[in-house]
């Protein structure tokens, strides 16, 4: 059996037996991987609270031929995200980012694109406290690395050019945007502010993003109707709804 060492972020931990924890964590070099980390919910564990959600750690496992669960030895932190969960608005973003990873990504695929999204998403939070923008940012990331994002500048319909102030609207069940010349029931506006944001979100860099978007109501409410259209394409493509997400308050 030989011993793994990787870093990774942990995406979810569950109880497990009398004092084990099953452990669904991302690692940056072999993917998605799920294992059992023995003791862990012992007093005085040496994991300590490495395993707990997003944290970012350097982890050494055992890979069993037969089965399909490693064992995980060690574990080290790197950065702990703990103190994020404590305000109620990350909490629900950082919850999205660990259940979205988890359900777009194979097992065992290395990913260092959603990777490092999915450490840079979670440092912003930490760092700013603000949840709207890294969400919005996460979510169309995650949609544009699966290869899911719709054209932003052309009617998925008829191939018209999608102008700044002409009104698209977004149809959640085909997961593309239309003009509001081929708008059907079903189908809901996207505010230019929106269109327009996430456009800069496929350009930009997060952090540059931070500075440029009016960190005011109405970058907020942009920020919100992106997050909630790529949610609709993530749900499409997993095909079952994303549990976090009825925690998220409703656009205002
Ligand atoms: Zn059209």
């Amino acid at each position: 059996m030989p011993v793994h060492e990787s870093e990774a972020i942990i995406l979810q931990s569950y109880a497990l037996g009398e004092g084990d924890r099953l452990v669904s964590f991302l690692s940056r070099t072999m993917g998605r991987m799920r294992g059992v980390a023995a003791g862990a919910r012992k007093p005085k564990s040496r994991f300590g609270s490495t395993l707990e959600r997003l944290s970012h750690v350097r982890i050494w496992y055992f890979e069993r031929e037969t089965r399909e669960l490693v064992r995980i030895n060690q574990c080290e932190m790197i950065e702990s995200f703990l103190s994020a969960f404590s305000d109620y608005a990350s909490s629900i973003a950082l919850a999205l980012f660990s259940e979205i990873t988890g359900a777009v990504l194979p097992e065992k695929e290395a990913s260092d694109a959603n990777f490092r999204l999915l450490l840079l998403a979670t440092q912003t939070v930490k760092r700013t406290g603000k949840c709207e923008l890294p969400l919005a940012y996460f979510a169309l990331w995650t949609v544009k690395l699966g290869g899911w994002l719709p054209s932003l500048d052309r009617c998925g319909q008829c191939g018209q050019a999608l102008a700044a102030n002409d009104p698209a609207c977004f149809s959640p069940s085909a997961a593309a945007l239309a003009c509001g010349k081929c708008r059907r029931p079903g189908m809901r506006l996207v505010s230019p502010p929106a269109l327009s944001l996430a456009r800069k979100m496929v350009a930009e860099r997060l952090d540059r993003l931070q500075d440029g978007v009016a960190a005011d109501a109405a970058g907020a409410r942009a920020a919100r109707e992106v997050t909630e259209m790529m949610l609709d394409i993530i749900e499409h493509q997993i095909d079952r709804k994303l549990v976090s997400r009825e925690l998220l308050e409703s656009p205002a």
